[in-house]
């Protein structure tokens, strides 16, 4: 059975994560979280106090990180690491959400990541969401969503997630990133955030978990049985 590559792009915390998740298990797929990737990037970044403004050392910094995404049983979701170390948690953090826009704007940041994700896409079956996948990594991916929802609910969400972690949080802060990574995200001149031409867009604001992922399963074992022709 031919595999097909899925991208799922869009605003921060609309759900992408969850959607992709829940397709790649359906499916039988890899789900890989581009997002992981940037934030573990930041996370060194923040820890060796690297200079954005000197290329010499990103350049350096960027030599000594290896990323992996290793499958914990437990959670039963492939976690990411940073040089071997299991951050997957760690990189949820504000510090990290502060700044992971201003690291992601970054040619050489850009460069190193969709290097790897583009390795990652080689065997197909794999469905990566981010902001520049459908346009950027895997332009010619089958299937491409675009996910949007209304900033009042993003936010909303975003903050209970959080909230569960750290009861220090305020909804405001978590507004404010949100807005303030949107923004970052879809100005920078790298593969800004942008809708691929042929995306599907879907708006989950009135929608429920179940409801989104009956219309995109439904929608994405079409675009595979298309790519089996009978
Ligand atoms: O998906 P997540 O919210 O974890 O991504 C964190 C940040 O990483 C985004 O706000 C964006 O700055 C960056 N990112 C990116 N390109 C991607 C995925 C994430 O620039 N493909």
């Amino acid at each position: 059975m031919k595999k097909v590559i899925i991208t799922i792009d869009g605003w921060s915390s609309c759900g992408k994560s969850t959607l992709a998740k829940q397709l790649a298990k359906q499916l039988g797929y890899v789900y890989i979280d581009s997002g992981a990737m940037y934030r573990a990037i930041t996370l060194y970044f923040l820890r060796q106090t690297v200079d954005l403004n000197s290329k010499k050392e990103v350049t350096k910094a960027l030599e000594n990180i290896t990323l992996e995404f290793e499958y914990n049983e437990k959670s039963q979701q492939s976690e990411i690491l940073l040089n071997g170390e299991n951050v997957e948690y760690m990189i949820r953090d504000m510090i990290v959400a502060e700044k992971v826009s201003d690291v992601a704007a970054v040619k050489e940041v850009r460069e190193f990541a969709v290097d790897q994700q583009k390795k990652m896409g080689k065997k197909k079956g794999i469905i990566m969401d981010g902001r520049d996948i459908g346009t950027t990594v895997f332009p010619r991916a089958e299937l491409k969503f675009f996910m949007t929802a209304d900033i009042a609910i993003r936010v909303e969400r975003r903050f209970k997630e959080m909230y569960e972690k750290n009861p220090n949080v305020s909804i405001e802060e978590v507004k404010n990133n949100l807005e303030m990574r949107d923004y970052i995200d879809s100005n920078r001149e790298v593969s800004p955030l942008r809708q691929a031409k042929d995306a599907i867009v879907l708006d989950n604001t009135n929608l429920t978990m179940e409801q989104q992922l009956k219309y995109a399963l439904g929608i994405a074992q079409n675009a595979i049985e298309m790519a089996n022709p009978a």
